[in-house]
C-alpha cells in the first residue's frame, strides 16, 4: 500500500495472520500459477524460524465462469472439474514441497458467510440489490477505494462483470450474481446467483482470520481489480482487514506473463518428468518475490546444475562428518531474508558457505566442513530446499532418485567385485559406462561417490 518497506509489527504479539489468495482450479497448474505458492511458503517459513505462531490461509475459488465453460467443454459436472483441478494443484504444491495451508477454504462452502457480508454491507449503505437477482458494491461512496493500486475513480473503465442497466454507477461492481439458466446458484434474500470472485475472499479472510489480520498476499495481476474490491467490500463492513500487501511478480517469457497455451508445456506435472521438485523449487524461489522471472530451459537447467552442486557438498560433508550435519541460520542470511525477503542475497550467502565449505574439503577442516554445512541446511530449509526433508522422499522426482542411487551402487558393488579379482578391463569398463551417462565416481576414504554433471 505504501509502496515501501516497514518492520514487521503483528496486530497480535508473537503471531501472524496470512490470506493468500488462492487458485481458480479450471485447468493443470503451470509453472506461473505455482510461483506465488512457493513465494508465500518461502515468507511463512521464515516468519516461523523468526518465532511467530503463523496462520496460514490459502482459498480454493471453485466456482467460477472459467470452471463452468470448462464442464461445458470436459464434459462433466462443474463440481468434477473443480475437484480434478484442485487435487492437480494439490500435487503440484506437494510435490514443491509448499506446505499444507493452516485452513484451505473452498469458495463454494462459504456462501452463508458471504450472505452476511452482503446483508451487513445493504444495511450500512454500502451495497445494494436493484431487483434483478445482483447485489452491487457502491464504489463512489468509498473514500479509500483504489488507493492501493492508486488509480482515479474517474479514469476507471464499466466493471465488465453485468448488465450495466440496474447499477447505480457503471463502475460497482458485483458481489453476487443472480443465476443463470442451467448453471448452479445458491438461495439468497435477494434471489438464487452465486458469488463475484471479490466477495468470496473477503467473507473467507473475515472466517479464519478476523475482522484484520497482518498480511494479504497474491500475484501481481491482484491488485485491480480484485484486492482493491476486497478492501473495498471489507473496509465497507467496518472491518480493519490486511494490514500489509505483498504481491508476487509473475513468471515471464520474453517479457509477457506466461499465457494458458505457451504454459501448456509449462505445466509443473510436465517438468517434473524432467527436473526434481526441489530442483524446480529452487528455481521459481530463487529471484526476488517482486521481481520477474523470466523463463527459458537453459536458465531452469542452470539453476537445478547449481542446486546439485549444493546438494553434492552436503552428501560429501554428511560422509566426512558421518552425520547429516543439522540446520543453522546464518547472521548473513538472517540480515537478507529480514530485508523483505532478499532471496537473491541469501543464496549469495549459500554461495559463499558452498566455497569455504568445499575449501575446507580440500583442506581436511572438519570443523569448517561442518560450520559451512549446517548454515547451508539452514538456509535450504527455510527456502524450502532441504534435501533432507523427508517431504522430497515421498514426491516421484526423490523416488526417481533413490532407484538412481540404488542402481548407481550396485553398479559400483561390480566395479568392486571386478577390482577384487584383478579384472581392470571390467572395472574402467563400469566406469566409463557410468561416465558417459553423465556420472562422475571419486575414490574417497569412504569408499565411491558419485555425483552427476
Ligand atoms: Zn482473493
Amino acid at each position: 500500500m505504501t509502496r515501501t518497506t516497514a518492520p514487521f509489527k503483528p496486530l497480535k504479539k508473537d503471531e501472524a495472520s496470512i490470506y493468500l489468495c488462492g487458485a481458480t482450479v479450471q485447468a493443470p497448474p503451470h509453472i506461473g500459477h505455482v510461483r506465488s505458492g512457493v513465494n508465500f511458503d518461502i515468507l511463512r517459513r521464515w516468519l516461523t524460524k523468526s518465532g511467530y505462531d503463523v496462520t496460514f490461509i490459502r482459498n480454493v475459488t471453485d466456482i467460477d465462469d472459467k470452471i463452468l465453460h470448462k464442464a461445458v467443454h470436459e464434459k462433466m459436472p462443474w463440481w468434477a472439474v473443480a475437484m480434478k483441478y484442485e487435487r492437480a494443484f494439490a500435487d503440484a504444491y506437494a510435490a514443491l514441497n509448499v506446505m499444507p495451508p493452516t485452513y484451505e477454504p473452498r469458495a463454494t462452502g462459504h456462501v452463508t458467510q458471504m450472505i452476511e457480508l452482503m446483508q451487513k454491507l445493504i444495511e450500512r449503505g454500502a451495497a445494494y440489490a436493484p431487483g434483478n437477482g445482483d447485489v452491487y458494491l457502491e464504489v463512489r461512496k468509498l473514500t479509500s477505494y483504489l488507493t492501493l493500486s492508486r488509480q482515479k475513480l474517474d479514469d476507471l473503465q464499466p466493471a465488465a462483470d453485468a448488465d450495466e442497466t440496474y447499477k447505480k454507477d457503471p463502475r460497482d461492481f458485483a458481489l453476487w450474481k443472480a443465476a443463470k439458466p442451467g448453471d448452479p446458484s445458491w438461495p439468497t434474500p435477494w434471489g438464487a446467483g452465486r458469488p463475484g470472485w471479490h466477495l468470496e475472499c473477503s467473507a473467507m479472510a473475515h472466517t479464519y482470520l478476523g475482522e484484520a489480520f497482518d498480511i494479504h498476499g497474491g500475484g501481481l495481476d491482484l491488485v485491480f481489480p480484485h484486492h482493491e474490491n476486497e478492501i473495498a467490500q471489507s473496509e465497507a463492513a467496518g472491518y480493519g482487514f490486511a494490514q500489509r500487501w505483498l504481491h508476487n511478480a509473475w513468471v515471464t517469457q520474453s517479457g509477457e506473463k506466461m499465457s494458458k497455451s505457451l504454459g501448456n508445456t509449462l505445466q509443473v506435472h510436465e517438468i517434473l518428468k524432467s527436473f526434481r521438485g526441489i530442483e524446480l523449487r529452487w528455481y521459481l524461489g530463487g529471484a526476488h518475490y517482486r521481481s520477474m522471472l523470466e523463463y527459458s530451459p537453459e536458465a531452469l537447467q542452470e539453476a537445478a546444475t547449481n542446486f546439485r552442486r549444493i546438494e553434492n557438498f552436503l552428501n560429501r560433508a554428511t560422509a566426512v562428518l558421518g552425520a547429516v550435519p543439522t540446520a543453522i541460520v546464518g547472521d548473513a542470511f538472517t540480515v537478507a531474508m529480514n530485508d523483505d525477503l532478499a532471496v537473491p542475497a541469501a543464496l549469495a550467502t549459500i554461495s559463499e558457505n558452498l566455497r569455504l565449505g568445499n575449501q575446507a574439503i580440500t583442506d581436511n577442516d572438519n570443523a569448517a566442513i561442518a560450520r559451512n554445512a549446517k548454515e547451508i541446511r539452514g538456509a535450504l530449509e527455510i527456502l524450502g530446499c532441504d534435501p533432507f526433508d523427508a517431504a522430497f522422499a515421498s514426491t516421484g522426482g526423490s523416488d526417481l532418485s533413490a532407484a538412481l542411487d540404488g542402481t548407481i551402487k550396485l553398479a559400483l558393488a561390480e566395479r568392486a567385485a571386478a577390482r577384487e579379482r584383478k579384472d581392470f578391463a571390467a572395472s574402467d569398463a563400469i566406469r566409463d559406462g557410468l561416465a558417459a551417462l553423465g556420472i562422475t565416481i571419486e575414490d574417497t576414504a569412504q569408499g565411491p561417490r558419485w555425483s552427476i554433471n
